[in-house]
C-alpha cells in the first residue's frame, strides 16, 4: 500500500503574529439595567433567543461582537479572540463586587456561575467582562427551545426504546429534572489551499464466470491518475474545549453529547451574562494549543471529503498518496452552546456508567444511550438464532442463506447500537460548512485492468476519518 504522505500545516510558526481581538468591548460588571424599566432581573426567552426582562417584559435586540474577519477566504494569519486566550491558572475565581444599590458586597464564584443576587435588595449582578479563567467565552447561542419542548424530544426518544430498556431505568425514568446546560466549544473559520494527488479506479464492467459453487463476480477497471488542488474555506468547525467532554471512552456516555452537533452558530451573539440565567455552564479548561492538533486532523478530513464531491466517477475509490493543507489563515473563538440533558447512572456493580439523553436547544436533535436489560436482550436474541436456524435448513435455494445462521448476533447488535448509540458522533467531515473555489483537475488513464476479484479498489483511502478524538498524549495531559 502506498505510503500516506501528510505535510503538515505551516501555521506553526505564525504564533508570534496572532492578532488579538477584543469581543468584550462595553460590557459592564455589575448590575445590567433594563432601559426601559432599570430592573436587573434579565433572562433569555427561549421562544425568541432574545434577552426580555422580566418586569416589565421589554425585549433587547442582541448584540454581535465585532472586530473578527466575516469574509473567510480574506482570512491571514492567527486571529484569536480575547475570550480565547490562553487561561492563567491561578486566576481569582471568586469576585467581589458593591452592589451599586444597596452597598452590600456580592460574592459570585465564576467556577459555577456568572450572576447573582444581592441577598439585601435582590437585584441581579453580573461578570460580562472576561477574566483569563475561561469562564467568560466570545459569544453565546442562546436558547430556543423551551424545558417543556425538550422533555417531549427526551420522552420520545426513549419512549422508543422501552422494550429492552433496565427496568430499573423504566422504573425511575422521567424528565423533571432535565438540565439546560451551556458548554464550552472552540469554533475555528479556516482559509486554505488543497493539493491532494494519487490514482483512482472507474468500473467499466462486472460478470460473473463459472458455475455453480464456483461461481465468481470479476470486474474490469480503468485505472487513472489523479490531481485535485483547490481553494478551501471552512466555516465554524466546532471542537469541545472541556477535557471532561473530550474524552470519548470514560465512565461517561460523552458521545452522546458530541453527536447532537451542529449548531447554528452564525446566530451566536456577543455574550452578556443575562443569557445564562435559570441555566448551568460549564466552564473551559482547554488552550488552543491543546485542541490544534484535533483541529488540524478535521480540517484534513473535511479537505478529503470536499474533494470526494469532485470524485463521482471514481466509483471504486482513490488512492491518495499524497495530501497537503495549506492554512493562509485561521479564526478562533469560543462560545457557549446550548444543551438540554437528561442523565441517568447506572450501577454496575463497583463500576458505574453515566447515560445521557441529550437535545440540541436550537434544532432540536435528540440522542441517548438507554441502559439495556442484558438478560432480556440476549433471550430475545437466542429465540432470533433458532428461527435463524430453523430458516437456514428449509430455504435451500438462496445463494446467502448462510446468513440465517448469523440472524440472533446481527439482531443483538442492531437492538445494542439502538439503544446505546455507542458509534454515534458529530460528522464533522461532511457536517461543517465548507466551501471549495479555483479547482484545478487532473485525470489521465494510466491502464485498463481486467478480471479484478475485488470490488473496491484496494488501498482506497479517500475516506478514511481521522480526526475523531484527541491523542492519547494530549488527553493525558488534560487529565493532570
Ligand atoms: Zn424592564
Ligand atoms: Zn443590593
Amino acid at each position: 500500500m502506498a505510503v500516506n504522505q501528510l505535510l503538515n500545516n505551516i501555521d506553526d510558526d505564525k504564533k508570534q503574529s496572532s492578532k488579538i481581538v477584543k469581543t468584550d468591548e462595553g460590557a459592564k460588571d455589575g448590575q445590567n439595567k433594563c432601559p426601559q424599566c432599570g430592573a436587573t432581573d434579565i433572562s433569555v426567552n427561549a421562544r425568541t433567543g432574545r434577552l426580555r426582562c422580566n418586569f416589565c417584559r421589554h425585549e433587547f435586540d442582541p448584540e454581535k461582537i465585532k472586530g473578527m474577519e466575516t469574509d473567510i477566504s480574506q482570512l491571514e494569519g492567527e486571529i484569536i479572540g480575547s475570550g480565547t486566550q490562553d487561561i492563567i491558572e491561578d486566576t481569582q475565581n471568586i469576585l467581589t463586587f458593591k452592589c451599586s444599590s444597596c452597598g452590600a458586597e456580592v460574592v459570585i464564584d465564576t467556577q459555577n456561575s456568572t450572576t447573582a443576587r444581592c441577598h439585601w435588595c435582590r437585584n441581579t449582578l453580573s461578570v460580562n467582562q472576561q477574566i483569563p479563567n475561561g469562564a467568560i467565552p466570545d459569544v453565546v447561542l442562546p436558547f430556543h427551545l423551551t424545558k417543556e419542548e425538550a422533555r417531549e424530544q427526551i420522552e420520545s426518544f426513549v419512549g422508543k426504546r422501552k422494550f429492552f430498556a433496565h427496568p430499573k431505568f423504566r422504573e425511575e425514568f422521567t424528565t423533571e429534572n432535565i438540565m439546560g446546560v451551556y458548554f464550552p466549544y472552540m469554533i475555528v473559520d479556516i482559509n486554505s489551499h488543497a493539493r491532494f494527488s494519487g490514482q483512482g479506479e472507474h468500473e467499466v464492467r462486472r460478470y460473473t464466470r463459472g458455475s455453480g459453487d464456483n461461481r465468481r463476480t470479476y470486474y474490469d477497471a480503468d485505472l487513472y491518475e489523479v490531481e485535485r488542488e483547490f481553494d478551501l474555506t471552512i466555516d465554524g468547525l466546532t471542537v469541545e474545549s472541556s477535557s471532561d467532554k473530550l474524552q470519548k471512552n470514560s465512565s461517561k456516555t460523552n458521545n452522546i453529547i458530541n453527536s447532537i452537533m451542529p449548531f447554528d452558530i452564525e446566530n451566536s451573539v456577543k455574550y452578556n451574562a443575562n443569557y445564562l440565567n435559570g441555566y448551568t455552564s460549564e466552564k473551559r479548561d482547554t488552550n488552543i494549543d491543546q485542541l490544534r492538533p484535533l483541529v488540524d486532523e478535521q480540517s484534513k478530513d473535511i479537505a478529503r471529503f470536499a474533494a470526494n464531491e469532485t470524485l463521482k466517477e471514481y466509483d471504486r475509490g482513490v488512492n491518495w498518496q499524497r495530501e497537503e493543507l495549506d492554512v493562509k489563515g485561521k479564526q478562533w473563538k469560543t462560545a457557549y452552546l446550548p444543551v438540554w440533558l437528561y442523565s441517568y447512572q447506572q450501577k454496575k456493580g463497583e463500576n458505574s456508567l453515566l447515560h445521557y439523553v441529550a437535545v440540541n436547544a436550537r434544532t432540536k436533535e435528540t440522542m441517548g444511550s438507554v441502559p439495556i436489560h442484558m438478560p432480556k436482550l440476549f433471550g430475545i436474541s437466542v429465540l432470533v438464532e433458532l428461527v435463524g436456524f430453523i430458516a437456514y435448513l428449509l430455504i435451500r435455494d438462496f445463494d446467502y442463506r448462510f446468513i440465517f445462521l448469523f440472524a440472533g448476533i446481527i439482531y443483538f447488535f442492531i437492538m445494542y447500537l439502538r439503544y446505546r448509540n455507542s458509534n454515534a458522533r458529530h460528522h464533522h467531515e461532511t457536517e461543517t460548512k465548507k466551501n471549495i473555489s479555483n479547482i484545478r483537475k487532473v485525470d489521465k488513464l494510466i491502464q485498463h485492468k481486467r478480471g479484478l476479484s475485488n470490488s473496491k479498489m484496494s488501498g482506497a483511502n479517500n475516506n478514511k476519518v481521522s480526526g475523531q478524538s484527541l491523542s492519547e498524549s494530549v488527553l493525558n495531559s488534560l487529565k493532570s
